[in-house]
């Protein structure tokens, strides 16, 4: 049902970016990917999606425009290139903190900015934005990532409200913990800083949040992003969809 529709997702060299892509290309989407990676599996991903890649950087205003002027106008917006760090607020890196913002909060800004004018033409568009559990809830040593991923949640909802009657929606969707390279590096920040083993970080700290004691599967976040493209999704708009296995139910 997406046949004519053109997609961006950023992020989409990996994980959970990667599963919405493929999302939106099995229901007929022109895929347009973004993200870092080998130049061969990059290649790969491109011919299974039959998609275009462009490589920018987002977390500088200059890589949000060059991907923005590659991709042309886009249908279907959805930002998900995030990243995170695991660092008590005293001793936080500071270029982190820019970096964690710049990419999770800042480049929606600019995508949603360069987006809107061609949605608003067309009255149609969907801006999906991959926030997290933490952008409701808050987690210690985590101050920039919930810092930014709050920001996101506060932007979707003033710009669901600026376009409500442009037949554009925008909501956040927001997993728990989905196993992805962005899970697996924290363990070893979060070992030392709370002082425990692989094994109690990924027992005690990760699946301790979620009542299903499952992780989300980035299939799973696929899934919700197709049904909020659909027609049927018109009037859901300024929503923050929780998809934590219960996490943020507690
Ligand atoms: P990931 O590390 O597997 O993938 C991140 C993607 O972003 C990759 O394609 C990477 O190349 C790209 N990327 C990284 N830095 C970039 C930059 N400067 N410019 C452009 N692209 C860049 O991560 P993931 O777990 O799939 O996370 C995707 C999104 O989901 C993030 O916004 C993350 O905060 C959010 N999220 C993840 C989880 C989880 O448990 N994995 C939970 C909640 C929210």
């Amino acid at each position: 049902f997406l046949s004519g529709k053109r997609a961006l997702v950023t992020g989409s060299t990996s994980g959970i970016g990667l599963a919405v892509a493929r999302a939106l290309a099995a229901e007929g989407a022109d895929m347009v990917l973004n993200g870092f990676g080998e130049e061969a599996d990059i290649a790969r991903l491109c011919d299974e999606l039959r998609a275009q890649h462009v490589a920018a950087d987002l977390t500088t205003r200059e890589g949000c425009d060059a991907l923005m002027d590659a991709a042309g106008p886009i249908d279907i917006l959805v930002n998900n290139a995030g990243m995170q760090h695991v660092a008590p607020v005293e001793s936080f890196p500071v270029e982190k903190w820019d970096a964690i913002v710049a990419l999770n909060l800042t480049a929606a800004f600019h995508t949603v900015r360069r987006s809107v004018p061609h949605m608003n033409a067309q009255r149609w568009g969907r801006i999906v934005n991959v926030a997290s559990a933490h952008s409701k809830t808050a987690s210690p040593f985590k101050s920039a990532y919930v810092a930014a991923k709050h920001g996101l949640d506060g932007f979707t909802k003033t710009i669901a409200l600026e376009l409500a009657r442009s037949g554009v929606t925008a909501n956040c969707v927001s997993p728990g913990y989905a196993w992805t390279p962005l899970v697996e590096n924290q363990i070893p920040d979060t070992m030392k800083a709370r002082g425990l083993s692989r094994e109690d970080v990924i027992n005690d700290v990760l699946l301790a949040k979620q009542p299903t004691k499952k992780f989300v599967q980035p299939v799973e976040i696929g899934a919700l992003a197709v049904f909020l493209c659909r027609e049927e999704a018109g009037n859901v708009t300024g929503a923050n969809w929780s998809i934590d296995g219960g996490w943020t139910a507690e």
